[in-house]
Formats: C-alpha cells, sequence, structure tokens
C-alpha cells in the first residue's frame, strides 16, 4: 500500500451490522439526580432486619450476594441448597467462559490482528500463572483435556469476532468489569463481574451498554442477570446504563432492554425478596420447594430428585429423545 492512502476498516457482515445499527441507537435517556441515594436507601432500609437477624453476618463476614445465588434463590429452592452445599470444581466446560472473557480482554488491549487461536493461547498463558483455583485447574490439564479447552474457547471468541462488530477504542470496550455495593454498614455485598461494557454516562445522561455472552439457548433469567448489574451500576455511578444486552453467540443475536426507573425499582424488590429467600433457606427457617424446570439437567439433587428426572423425562420426550 501506498504510504498517503488510509487504510480502509474491513465491510461489517450483516451480523455485524445488525448490532452496530441496534447498540449504537443514539436514544440515551436523563435520569434523575438522587436516584442513587434514593435506591440505596430503599434498598438498605428493607435488607437491614434481614441482616440484623443473622448475628454471625458483620462487616469482616458479609452476606455476599451474586447473580448466580440470587438466580438460583428465584429458581428451586432444593436446587438453591444443593448447590450451595456441592463444591465447587473446575471442568472445561465451567473454564470456558472465563477463559473466553479473559482471551476478548487480551484482544480489546491488543494492537493489530490477533487470531483467535493467538488470543485463546495467550490467555491461557496468563490465567495459567493465577494462584486461584483456575490457575491450578489449567496447570493441571493433560494434553487431551488443554486441547479441549482450547477448541471450546477458540469457537467462542471466533464466532465473537465474526458476529461481534470490531470493538473500537473509542467505544471505550471494557471486559469483565467488577461492580460491588456495599450496603449495610458493610454487611451486605452485592457483587458481580459484567462481560464487557461499552460508552460511559455523561453526567445524568446515560450512555453505558452491558453485555452478557452467551452460550446456549436464550433464558428469562438472563434478563435478571443484567437488571441486577444496572442496578450495581446505579449504586456505584449514580446514572444507569442506557441499554442492557444479552448476547447470543451460536445466533449471533443481540437481545436488548432499555434501563428505566421502574426497571431499576422493580429489581432492587425482586433482590431483596431473593435475599430474604437466601437467607430463610440457609437458616433453615423456610422449608425448600420445588421447581422442576430445564436446570434440573444441571442440579447436584438430580439423582435423588424423582420430579427432576420426570421432568427431563417429559422435555426428552418433547424433544424425540427417548429411545
Ligand atoms: S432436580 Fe430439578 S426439581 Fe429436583 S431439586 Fe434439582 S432443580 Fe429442583
Amino acid at each position: 500500500m501506498a504510504s498517503n492512502q488510509i487504510p480502509q476498516a474491513e465491510p461489517l457482515n450483516p451480523a455485524q451490522q445488525q448490532v452496530l445499527d441496534e447498540l449504537g441507537s443514539t436514544d440515551r435517556p436523563t435520569f434523575r439526580d438522587d436516584l442513587r441515594d434514593h435506591l440505596r436507601h430503599e434498598l438498605e432500609e428493607a435488607l437491614l432486619p434481614i441482616v440484623e437477624s443473622l448475628p454471625e453476618v458483620s462487616r469482616d463476614q458479609p452476606l455476599f450476594v451474586s447473580k448466580r445465588k440470587l438466580s438460583m434463590a428465584h429458581g428451586c429452592e432444593t436446587r438453591y441448597l444443593a448447590d450451595q452445599a456441592a463444591p465447587f470444581e473446575w471442568s472445561v466446560p465451567a473454564a470456558r467462559g472465563t477463559v473466553a472473557h479473559k482471551a476478548i480482554e487480551i484482544l480489546i488491549g491488543r494492537r493489530g490482528k490477533p487470531t483467535p487461536l493467538d488470543l485463546v493461547h495467550e490467555a491461557l498463558e496468563r490465567l495459567e500463572l493465577d494462584e486461584r483455583s483456575l490457575g491450578e485447574f489449567i496447570r493441571g490439564l493433560g494434553e487431551a483435556e488443554r486441547a479441549e479447552l482450547v477448541g471450546a474457547v477458540n469457537e467462542f471468541v471466533t464466532t465473537f469476532t465474526e458476529t461481534f462488530p470490531p470493538l473500537k477504542r473509542q467505544w471505550i470496550p471494557v471486559s469483565e468489569s467488577r461492580v460491588r455495593a456495599n450496603l449495610c454498614q458493610d454487611r451486605v455485598a452485592l457483587q458481580g463481574v459484567i462481560d464487557l461494557s461499552l460508552g460511559r454516562a455523561r453526567g445524568n445522561q446515560a450512555g453505558k451498554v452491558l453485555l452478557d455472552l452467551k452460550t446456549g439457548r436464550p433464558n428469562i433469567s438472563h434478563i435478571d442477570d443484567l437488571r441486577f448489574y444496572a442496578m450495581l451500576e446505579v449504586l456505584k455511578l449514580g446514572t444507569p446504563p442506557r441499554l442492557l444486552v444479552n448476547y447470543y453467540l451460536e445466533a449471533g443475536e443481540p437481545r436488548q432492554e432499555k434501563v428505566t426507573e421502574d426497571l431499576l425499582w422493580s429489581t432492587s424488590k425482586r433482590v431483596v425478596d431473593a435475599i430474604l429467600k437466601m437467607v430463610e433457606l440457609d437458616e433453615g427457617r423456610r422449608k425448600p420447594g420445588l421447581t422442576p424446570s430445564a436446570m434440573c439437567r444441571f442440579c447436584p439433587a438430580l439423582s435423588t430428585c424423582d420430579e427432576g428426572k420426570a421432568e427431563l423425562a417429559r422435555a426428552d420426550e418433547e424433544m424425540g429423545f427417548t429411545h
């Protein structure tokens, strides 16, 4: 290329163009100044009696609340308890998302055009230096398992780069951004990690887009997860994000929702309800219910749960998977 030629951006394919059109909308609502204070006040007022019923909860040992726990508490209560009791163990499917997000983080910071496979190998090399349990898991993988993990993450990252428009620096992309709200004099910690955020607020005018990158089929709980993160953003910054997007990689399809004040209030109520349930279940003050669903497949209690087995048999029959 001659030195005076300006490099042309690669044309976007229709999937990338759809994402750009949907996420790039110019609708940027303005929110009131005192939203953060009101939201915090309402949450603390509702949570304080719950926390005060737990003498062992303190500043040093707060009640940790994640999107996973919230979603479990609102799903099958027996599964929630079984999941709490089951020790977490890394596996290739469990590690895939974390490694893929690391690869996307590297993609954001990297000059040039690394291939998805370059990104995956670099992500693995960085993560295996980590002292925490994921590093230990990666270091302990045999050749075949490591290749399986590389293949699974490569598929994820390749699909992302094929269906999502190239991330521009002026979009202020941030991968794996941590959010946390300390409430009730640090005795409750609401926390989460946002897969990808783009843009930023200008004063009270919303500008940020929060994205969760999903494999598999859409599920109603995915919407609730992002609403929880939107609420945490308000508790952190005061200005909500403008858009919440679950991005389904296999379909190359963004599903989005605009953020409104009503959405934030209903989310805060849902969070308080879930925390009350969690505490009652943890303390044995509530008899756990059974709610069979497609999630039975991943439930640690499935082998002893007739309702769960019946639900999965029914679902398999519907899909024509019976022998
Ligand atoms: S198998 Fe299904 S119904 Fe049974 S405890 Fe687990 S999630 Fe609940």
